[in-house]
């Protein structure tokens, strides 16, 4: 493995620090409850090239390589989680999944204006019914003439009340089952489809989710996307990208609390002298950097197989595991090396300790992380 950056991938880092640190650092609490700020956030990474870095540049993107984008995608995890997460379901699970899947003229409609964040993308798959055993979605698309017609809801849709397309996994026909599935894009401009009110959550609060409603929603026909009945299998091949993206979520929060916790300890004082000087807290501090580090190896293994076009099915669950960990032990040593203040809102960590429980659940529960990396054992 080399991660060795050149001088332009180091310089490009630096600039998006810089913004993040300028721009969206000031905002992290206020956006909790101004969605504007999301909207504004956005925009500005899209016009920052963030959110299409790894596109090709016919579309808009750098054609970056997949161990610059991990790097920025932590850069503004570590700044702001909301927005991390918006931005990702936005270009890296639906962007990515048109990217994989789409026709040409379905990139031009769609992943052009997503990866700009001209538009706000959305990927459908959890129900309110199912949601780790994907394979028992009930959603219906039933082909009628030039459209297909959406019948179903869908639950806990990152960006569902601000997005402009959605990327829906639907059962093609009258039976169920894995191999009866298809992916739609679902455009604004459909009739027939509805987002409910943003859901009040624990964390993650600057980034709206809600549940999406299909009644009678007219697809045209050209928005399949992919082939019929394979949407099921190569959906579930696009999560890998975003699945890193989601280890990062976790590692970004993991830093960030480390860096709170430090900056605390060194100015807190207690029993005469800086809380770092007990023992007890800079051990914890010192053990908290090194699962990071550990984490952050297998973020960049991950990414590493993924740029070199393997199959990182494994390595990407097992960052986003082992990182999701790491993000709620971090979270929770910086609330307690905080005390008091810890525990109110003026404080960053009370923020981080929230937002990173979503890394166990979020793109896959960790014991659906556990699954995956289980039966790729078999196959060695
Ligand atoms: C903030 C947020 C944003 C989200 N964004 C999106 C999005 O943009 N698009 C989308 O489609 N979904 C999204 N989700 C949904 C998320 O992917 C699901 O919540 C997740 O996959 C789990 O599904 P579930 O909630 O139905 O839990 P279930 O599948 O019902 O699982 C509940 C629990 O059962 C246990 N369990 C389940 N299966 C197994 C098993 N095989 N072995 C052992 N234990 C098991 C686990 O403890 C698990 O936590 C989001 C969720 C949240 C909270």
């Amino acid at each position: 493995m080399d991660f060795e950056l050149s001088d332009v991938q180091e310089q490009y880092l630096k600039s998006l620090r810089e913004l993040c640190r300028a721009e969206i650092l000031p905002h992290t609490r206020a956006i909790e409850n101004d969605v504007e700020i999301l909207q504004r956030n956005l925009k500005r990474l899209g016009d920052f090239g963030l959110s299409s870095l790894v596109y090709p540049e016919k579309y808009g993107g750098s054609d970056a390589d997949a161990i610059t984008n991990t790097l920025a995608w932590l850069e503004l995890a570590q700044t702001c989680p909301s927005t991390f997460l918006s931005m990702g379901a936005s270009t890296g699970l639906c962007g990515y999944t048109i990217f994989k899947l789409g026709t040409e003229e379905q990139k031009e409609k769609y992943l052009k204006p997503v990866a700009r964040a001209e538009m706000i993308g959305a990927l459908a798959l959890t129900e309110p019914s199912v949601g780790s055993d994907l394979a028992a979605a009930k959603t219906k698309a039933i082909r009628d003439g030039d459209y297909y017609i959406l019948n179903g809801s869908k639950m806990f849709i990152t960006n569902g009340p601000i997005a402009d397309c959605v990327v829906v996994l639907a059962v093609t026909g009258e039976k169920g089952g894995a191999h009866r599935m298809s992916l739609f894009i679902v455009d604004k401009d459909c009739p027939g489809w509805s987002s409910g009110p943003p859901l009040d959550k624990m964390g993650v609060r600057g980034s709206p989710t809600s549940a999406l409603y299909f009644d009678e929603c007219r697809v045209p026909a050209e928005n399949l996307l992919g082939k019929e009945y394979e949407g099921f299998y190569r959906v579930m091949e696009c999560l890998t990208f975003f699945r890193i993206g989601m280890a990062c979520f976790s590692l970004g929060i993991a830093k960030a609390s480390l860096t709170e916790a430090i900056k605390y300890a060194v100015q807190r004082e207690a029993f005469g002298t800086a809380i770092y000087n007990h023992q007890d807290v800079s051990f914890r501090l010192a053990e908290v950097k090194t699962e990071i580090d550990a984490a952050e190896m297998l973020i960049l293994q991950a990414a590493w197989q993924f740029q070199l076009g393997n199959d990182a099915t494994r390595e990407a669950s097992m960052a986003k595991l082992l990182a999701s960990e790491v993000g709620k032990r971090a979270a929770d040593v910086a609330v307690q090396v905080h005390g008091g203040y810890g525990y109110i809102s003026d404080y960053r960590v009370e923020q981080l300790y929230r937002d990173a429980r979503l890394g166990e659940i979020g793109e896959g529960v960790s014991e659906v992380q556990r699954m995956l990396i289980a039966r790729s054992l078999l196959l060695d």
